[in-house]
């Protein structure tokens, strides 16, 4: 493993440095980042600065150049990723569009498919969501009730969706549907199709997050509408296609990491500026003892990460030692948001008007919850390195 960057890799860097500087909304380097609380603004900011990405070429660097992206090495990416956080830049908001629909729409849909969405993934012009969870079916996707009917020359879909990430705001959902029985093997006869958001017969209701804020909803259809061009792959083999979304996630989990770095900088930076009796509390030896121990634990985790990206790039895809990433980053950072809220004492009871200090440490905490559980709970990630990273037996559960 190096971890020294190339000459090419230091140009890219600087590259993408200089047009940050030039591009990020105004004010943004200064420390003026404030995203409006109404959310068609919100969507607004946000979807302008996907379009200033796909103009200056950087909305997908991972992307082959022919369908607008940079053909990006899987260390260029990562060096997205650092210089991002380093800026603090504004959210993706069409994240699952730009990691998770494009690259699959390039690997397995039709010209026609990619004709039709790709362009407009980049530009930020269709958000995207997925829909995959319903109320019986998270972990085990193989639970999924929503089924899809072929009526006619078209596809008639019912059913509930379950804590659809950015649902309130997408024009299109990567949908998991079931479309015929198979008792034996419950992973077969699932169809994934590209639902069109916006028709009469689907409605989406926000869901509320402890920490106040709205990212996820519930998503209900009655009778929407689908066709055969909106079918990625082919009917009744969306499990394959799942499969092959997931192998497209490369870099995401390392993006968490340098936000968590971040993190520590910033509890540093915190435990520097609150006072007990006058003094701060970084020269609080139990404090200093916690924040030797966090670093400890952030800079393992990242060259912990290092080296599981090393295996990703011989082997040419991440294997099942990213559970371990996922795992570590989501619940350091749940403990770090903690430590953070327990330096500033009776300051960090209080949230949003009533805060008399940043109450970004309590959103963060209170988040951080989540985190745990999208994308794979904290036990399931478990399972998976126990049996697939380790060699165990089993879950005797299953
Ligand atoms: C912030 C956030 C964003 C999300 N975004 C999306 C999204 O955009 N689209 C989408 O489709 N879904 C989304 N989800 C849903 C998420 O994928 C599911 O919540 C997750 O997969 C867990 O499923 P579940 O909630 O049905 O829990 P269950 O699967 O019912 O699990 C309940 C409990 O049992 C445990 N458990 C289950 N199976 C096992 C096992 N085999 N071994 C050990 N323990 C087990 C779990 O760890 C958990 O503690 C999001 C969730 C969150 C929190």
């Amino acid at each position: 493993m190096d971890f020294s960057f190339t000459k090419k890799e230091e140009k890219f860097r600087t590259e993408l440095r200089t047009w940050l500087e030039a591009n990020l909304p105004e004010g943004w380097l200064e420390g003026k980042r404030d995203l409006p609380e109404d959310l068609d603004e919100y969507s607004r900011v946000l979807r302008a600065w996907q379009h200033t990405l796909y103009e200056g070429g950087w909305a997908a660097i991972a992307w082959p150049k022919e369908y607008g992206g940079r053909g990006a090495s899987l260390m260029e990416e990562i060096i997205y990723h650092q210089e991002m956080v380093r800026v603090k830049a504004p959210p993706l908001i069409n994240y699952i569009g730009i990691h998770m629909v494009g690259p699959t729409l390039i690997d397995i849909g039709t010209d026609e498919q990619k004709e039709r969405y790709l362009k407009k993934i980049l530009t930020g012009e269709e958000i995207w969501c997925q829909g995959y969870s319903e109320p019986g079916a998270g972990s085990d996707l193989t639970g999924l009730k929503t089924r899809a009917v072929k009526d006619g020359d078209h596809w008639l879909i019912n059913g509930q969706k379950v804590w659809t990430s950015f649902g309130h705001v997408a024009d299109k959902c990567f949908l998991l549907t079931r479309t015929s029985t198979h008792p034996e093997k419950k992973h077969r006869g699932i169809t994934v199709f590209m639902m069109d958001m916006h028709q009469p017969g689907v409605e989406t209701l926000p869901i509320v997050q402890m920490d106040g804020h709205s990212e996820f909803n519930e998503v209900y259809m009655t009778d929407a509408v689908a066709t055969d061009a909106d079918i990625v792959g082919q009917v009744d083999s969306g499990w394959h296609v799942l499969i092959a979304l997931m192998l497209h996630e490369r870099t995401g989990i390392g993006a968490e990491l340098f936000t968590l770095e971040k993190q520590f900088n910033d509890t540093v930076e915190l435990a520097q500026q609150y006072k007990v009796n006058g003094k701060p509390l970084i020269e609080n030896p139990a404090i200093r003892q916690k924040l030797a121990s966090f670093y400890a634990r952030v800079r393992g985790s990242l060259l912990n990460y290092y080296k599981n990206l090393t295996t990703t790039i011989k082997n040419g895809q991440p294997g099942a030692e990213t559970s371990i990433d996922k795992l570590v980053v989501t619940e350091l950072n749940q403990a770090l948001s903690a430590f953070a809220v327990e330096i500033q004492g009776h300051q960090g009871v209080l949230v949003d008007k009533d805060a008399v200090a940043d109450p970004k440490w309590q959103h963060l905490f209170l988040a951080s919850f989540g985190q745990t559980i999208g994308g794979g709970t904290s036990e399931v990630q478990r399972n998976t390195i126990g049996e697939r990273v380790l060699g165990l037996p089993k879950d005797m559960g299953r």
